[in-house]
């Protein structure tokens, strides 16, 4: 079976652990190292990113993480999950630079500052709830996974898929099922 974690240092990891659960994978909390020899892959939920980054140095996670990125394992990053894996949030470095797009922190004006709107994927729509949602501004050689209309809200990289909103929270599942494919075959 396959082992999903989801960082829990601050923010929404709750949902996250139930849906991995309802899809048939294992989900732990991951608050220390070695929480990640445990698993086959890692979501770093939404939440406050400036937060997260903070008790990510303080734990000394920072390299952990990055490391178990850089092996390749999947990696599903939502929300504030995207701003911490982006190379560039608001024209500064980002923390772990570890995906090559440009954001923009809480971007959206009233139309998705904090509403559920559809996403489109190749496979179907689903709704989901945005939550002063980053903006990508550039999604450089990232694949398109998730729009709503024409604007760019789920990518893919390599390792790394990432959306800029929560779909933990309305129960949307093609994300997840779509790490839990990508650790199985990993
Ligand atoms: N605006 C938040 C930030 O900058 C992200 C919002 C979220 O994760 N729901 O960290």
């Amino acid at each position: 079976m396959v082992t999903v974690g989801v960082l829990a240092l601050q923010g929404g990891a709750r949902e996250h652990l139930a849906l991995i659960e309802s899809l048939g994978g294992k989900a732990i909390a991951v608050k220390k190292q070695s929480d990640l020899g445990d698993i086959d892959a890692l979501i770093i939920p939404g939440g406050e990113s400036t937060t997260i980054s903070k008790l990510l140095t303080v734990f000394e996670l920072k390299k952990p993480v990055g490391d178990f990125i850089d092996a390749g394992n999947p990696v599903l990053a939502t929300c504030a999950g995207l701003i911490l894996l982006a190379t560039e949030v608001d024209g500064e470095p980002g923390y772990f630079q570890k995906l090559p797009i440009k954001v923009k922190r809480n971007a959206y004006g009233a139309q998705l500052a904090s509403a559920e709107a559809i996403v489109d994927y190749q496979q179907g729509s689903e709704n989901a709830a945005f939550i002063r949602a980053p903006k990508i501004l550039d999604s450089g050689d990232s694949e398109v996974v998730g729009k709503v209309s024409d604007e760019v809200v789920a990518i893919r990289n390599g390792n790394i898929m990432a959306a800029s909103y929560h779909p933990e929270l309305t129960n949307s599942t093609m994300l997840h099922r779509k790490l839990l494919e990508m650790a199985a075959s990993n």
